[in-house]
């Protein structure tokens, strides 16, 4: 698409030079233990794998899907851990068609600096696609807004993950 600037999060730049970034060795590991200093978005985990909102979603229903281990690579998954992300990628597709709708999804992992990746600890992205997502800013300013607050996307997920069990 012909976005002079496909995301435009506001405070994304001081986050990814450092300069608002919560000075913790891994967002993700700080998530996951619950950490006072990082806003903590988690919708659902259970021991091996955990899913949580993105803080600075490209679209509504935005979501982070790990494991709880620290890796950087796909292929250091074991076994478990690989066919849970694939249980939790599952499941929250299947929860983001009932709540959001979408009329599709790009999911995938950044992996190294030169990806985009912000954050070291192996993450996947979830997200959903929907009709019409350009509007009069996205068309006049050739940048995308954020459509929803992360904080309202995980209440109206939680419920919905309520239910999920493995
Ligand atoms: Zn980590």
């Amino acid at each position: 698409m012909p976005f002079k600037q496909q995301l435009f999060v506001p405070n994304k730049r001081e986050y990814i030079t450092g300069l608002s970034r919560p000075s913790v060795d891994c967002i993700i590991c700080s998530i996951i233990s619950d950490e006072p200093s990082v806003k903590n978005l988690t919708i659902w985990k259970n021991e091996t794998v955990a899913a949580c909102v993105n803080l600075y979603p490209y679209n509504a229903g935005h979501l982070l899907l790990f494991p709880l281990r620290h890796i950087d690579d796909p292929r250091q998954l074991s076994h478990e851990e690989h066919k849970q992300m694939h249980q939790l990628l599952s499941a929250s597709m299947d929860r983001l068609e009932s709540v959001y709708h979408p009329l599709g999804f790009n999911i995938g992992f950044n992996i190294g600096e030169a990806s985009g990746a912000s954050i070291e600890h192996l993450h996947q992205h979830v997200v959903p696609r929907y009709h019409r997502e350009l509007g009069f800013v996205d068309i006049t300013a050739g940048a995308k807004i954020i459509i929803e607050d992360p904080q309202v996307t995980l209440n109206k997920l939680k419920d919905a993950f309520a239910d999920l069990k493995f």
